[in-house]
């Protein structure tokens, strides 16, 4: 398994006498409060035909009419409001595009992924799959993807994934939670405008934006850290720093909680997540907690893993008076345990990141299971 961290483990092992990974990165993107509006512009550009739709895959809590005015639509272009309540699954992956390929007689000119984390997912995955047949699950894991995706676009409309820089899609599928790994699964075009996050709610703003905190804690920490993850790292982590811990005008915090998140993606492009991340897949899997929240609940108590890190998360949450549910865990059975501790620990990459070649030693079951059951 991997989360939305790059490597594998053979990859940083074999890294000095192989080959080093060829990864891609966004070709395009234009930041600035407002750029928004010049969507228009670059789709029509990229437009193959009247016949060849853009298809809009919008975060529903933008279903306005006042927002739906904004969307640059010509011709048959169609515009797809869905919920973000839930983590994207194969299976809906799989139902846009039957859905798509049946409603039009040609390939759609492009998808543009408008949302969190989730919508941005959800477009790489419709993008990649609408050029790639079979199903979403099939493609689950390394470099399964033979062809180019169709022209994909993504537009973060909340700070902290790096889901619009990765090369990753994660999907729940009905076995496992898994991204597609490819190098098709990048975003062509990526438009920021922090305007968008003007709306999120305060936790919401917390819980995504300290995803972005924790990949760069685990990434700085990790045994696999290099040059590359660093310097985007170190950056990453001071944006977070300053937005969560002093006072900045509001649109300047937007505006560097956005490039957090693009350097926090950047960092674990070329390295991997860590304890937090594998713990909290564990959590997402049975329970069906949230990437941000999870990833908060498990960090907490990571102390004596990440001291510095754990102490400036409790300053962060304690400014902003964030309250983290309690006893998540207080009612499951050593069954549910079992299962989530064999989730987390089936994450090879990220324990290694973490602990070192012998992390099996140091996290055993029984040592995993203690901190769930804290949580
Ligand atoms: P999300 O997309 O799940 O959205 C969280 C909530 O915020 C939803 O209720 C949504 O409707 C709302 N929302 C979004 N934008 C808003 C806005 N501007 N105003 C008001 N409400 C808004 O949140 P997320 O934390 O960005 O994404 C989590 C997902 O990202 C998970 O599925 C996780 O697996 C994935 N993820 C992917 C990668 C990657 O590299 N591909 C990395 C990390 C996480
Ligand atoms: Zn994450």
């Amino acid at each position: 398994m991997n989360t939305e961290g790059n490597l594998k483990k053979e990859e940083i092992t074999s890294s000095k006498s192989t080959q080093y990974r060829n990864f891609p990165m966004v070709p395009r993107v234009v930041f600035g409060q407002g750029s928004f509006s010049q969507l228009g512009d670059i789709l029509l550009s990229n437009r193959k035909s009247s016949e060849a739709p853009f298809i809009f895959l919008v975060d529903d809590f933008f279903e306005n009419e006042e927002f739906a005015n904004r969307l640059p639509i010509m011709f048959n272009d169609e515009l797809i409001f869905i919920s973000a309540n839930e983590e994207p699954k194969t299976g809906q992956v799989d139902a846009l595009v039957t859905r798509i390929k049946e409603k039009y007689e040609e390939l759609p000119s492009g998808i543009i992924g408008i949302g969190g984390g989730t919508l941005l997912d959800l477009a790489k995955a419709v993008a990649i799959l609408l050029n790639n047949n079979g199903q979403a699950e099939q493609y689950q894991g390394w470099d399964l993807v033979n062809r180019p995706a169709i022209y994909h676009v993504g537009i973060p409309t909340i700070s902290g994934t790096g889901a619009e820089v990765s090369r990753t899609t994660v999907l729940l599928g009905p076995e496992k939670k898994l991204g597609i790994n490819s190098d098709f699964t990048t975003y062509d075009q990526v438009i920021l405008d922090p305007d968008l996050t003007k709306t999120v709610p305060i936790e919401q703003w917390f819980y995504t934006g300290m995803d972005c905190f924790i990949h760069c804690i685990e990434s700085l920490n990790g045994t696999y850290l290099n040059a590359f993850s660093q310097s985007y790292g170190e950056k990453a982590l001071e944006l977070c720093k300053e937005v969560f811990l002093e006072d900045l005008p509001e649109d300047e915090s937007r505006d560097k909680l956005m490039m957090a998140s693009w350097h926090g993606g950047m960092s674990i492009a070329y390295s991997q997540v860590g304890i937090a991340h594998a713990v909290s897949y564990g959590l997402s899997y049975l329970l069906g907690i949230k990437h941000g929240i999870g990833n908060c609940l498990v960090f907490q108590h990571l102390g004596e893993f990440y001291p510095e890190g754990v102490q400036l998360f409790q300053k962060m949450m304690a400014k902003h008076d964030i309250e983290l549910p309690q006893g998540v865990c207080s009612n499951l059975t050593q069954n549910d345990f079992d299962i989530m501790v064999n989730v987390a620990l089936g994450m090879d990459a990220l324990w290694e990141n973490a602990l070192g070649k012998e992390w099996k030693k140091i996290m055993p079951p029984e040592r995993l299971q203690a901190i769930y059951q804290r949580i």
